[in-house]
């Protein structure tokens, strides 16, 4: 048995050679995460107590900037109104890698019963509202700080530079419409502002707290991570008519009827579905006030999620012919919108399975792939449209608890075990040092 045992032991250090130097050399990450941690909880509880809408996060990026700043890391404030740009040297030559978190708040009423819940209420298009940190941000921003502060510390061991990014209005802006100027919100508007450009960023990593996964657990996906969501709007304008004579007028209602059900069709006869998914949901409809009118107009919003760009390609370019002609059958005028949100989040398949030992030095081994995309949505997909990126998910719930219950993010009981947090830093703080290996080799 001892015989065997030395062997193995042997035989795994020859193949696993160059991995053993690796871990080597980011051997100091796990206790200097460690050392941050109570750090990051304090941080992430001012965040979490003191939470900021999209587009007003002013007193988060304060925060932010004053930190990076104590930290020695040059600062860029106002970046797509709110957001701060943090640019770090490292002390050998390598590439520009980029980190993101995103900053804003929900405006959700939370009900948590944490000793540092939210009692902050702020204007939410146009009306006030009660807010909260129901998505997390609290946690990347606190997470991404804590990271700055150990990359900064560490700077001698950095080869290249690292760019964080503290983007605001992920969920969108307080105080624009965000269905006619999305694009000038959140992702889109960093990367206007030339986030990427100068220094031009190579490569960038970002991470989600996710409930139900267990704390400390990290979940990768090459390719498709998230779906792509995008908004739709459409306007019916009919005749008024008496409820009793439907032929004097042209109704919408019935219209509207027939253009939800086609939309149906749209993912199951038009999209190819071998390629992944799509939904179409309307879920806000308005039309008339009494039993006894055929009104004039009928209002619908929806959204379209897809898991394949091609299929969100399908929809998106179908959809307004056959609300338009079904419309038309109807004797009724369709005006369709369709408003960009996100396209899918995709992962770059070879950074994304080179970093898997990182992510597993990163969580002790507690890191998975993610068997199929995640629903939701994240403008992070902007950034990975234009530089190979890496986005991830961290477990948010405690251990030991059911998973299935954990109350999932945006609802106003969610919550994130601060346990998890060493990992989320770690996760940073890996992709930085694990990267340009790569990049040099790949090139
Ligand atoms: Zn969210
Ligand atoms: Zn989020």
């Amino acid at each position: 048995m001892k015989t065997m045992k030395k062997l193995f032991v042997g035989a795994l250090l020859v193949a696993g050679g160059s991995a053993a130097s690796a871990a080597e050399q980011d051997a100091w990450v796990k206790d200097a995460a460690l050392k941050v941690q109570d750090e990051v909880v304090q941080l992430r509880r001012q965040f979490h107590q003191y939470p900021e809408l999209g587009n007003q996060e002013f007193a988060t990026a304060k925060r932010v900037a004053d930190y990076l700043r104590q930290h020695g890391i040059e600062v860029r404030t106002g970046v797509a109104r709110t957001g701060v740009v943090g640019i770090l040297k490292g002390g050998k030559p390598g590439p520009v890698m980029a980190l993101r978190a995103d900053m804003d708040a929900l405006p959700v009423a939370e009900n948590t019963g944490l000793p540092f819940a939210s009692t902050v209420t702020a204007d939410y298009q146009g009306k006030p509202s009660p807010v909260m940190h129901a998505c997390g941000h609290d946690t990347h921003t606190a997470m991404l700080l804590g990271a700055a502060r150990l990359l900064a510390e560490h700077r001698q061991d950095i080869a290249g530079t690292v760019v964080f990014v503290f983007q605001p209005a992920e969920e969108g802006a307080a105080d624009l419409d965000n269905f006619t100027q999305g694009a000038e919100v959140g992702a889109r508007k960093m990367i206007a502002e030339g986030v990427l450009d100068n220094p031009k960023v190579q490569v960038m990593f970002g991470l989600h707290v996710v409930a139900g996964i267990p704390s400390g657990e990290l979940r990768y996906r090459p390719g498709a991570l998230m779906n792509s969501a995008d908004g739709l709007r459409i306007d019916l304008q009919g005749t008024q008519a008496h409820g009793s004579m439907p032929w004097k007028g042209h109704d919408p209602v019935v219209a509207g009827a027939q253009i939800i059900n086609g939309l149906q069709t749209l993912v199951s006869r038009r999209a190819d579905l071998s390629q992944g998914m799509g939904v179409v949901s309307i879920g806000s409809l308005h039309a008339g006030i009494a039993p006894n009118v055929i009104p004039d107009s009928l209002n619908m919003l929806g959204t379209i999620r897809t898991s394949d760009d091609g299929i969100r390609k399908t929809l998106l370019d179908d959809l307004p012919g056959m609300v338009e002609h079904l419309a038309s059958a109807n004797g009724v005028q369709a005006k369709v919108q369709l408003s960009e949100y996100a396209p899918v989040l995709m992962n770059a398949p070879k950074l994304t399975k080179a970093m898997i030992p990182a992510l597993q030095r990163a969580s002790d081994g507690k890191a998975a792939l993610l068997p199929q995309s995640f629903a939701a949505s994240e403008d992070f997909a902007h950034y990975a449209n234009r530089v190979p990126s890496l986005f991830v998910l961290l477990g948010a719930t405690t251990p030991g608890t059911d998973m299935a219950k954990a109350p999932i993010n945006h609802s106003p009981f969610f919550t994130v075990d601060e346990s998890t947090f060493s990992t989320g830093v770690r996760a940073h703080v890996e992709f930085v040092l694990n990267y340009p290996a790569l990049a040099s080799k790949a090139g």
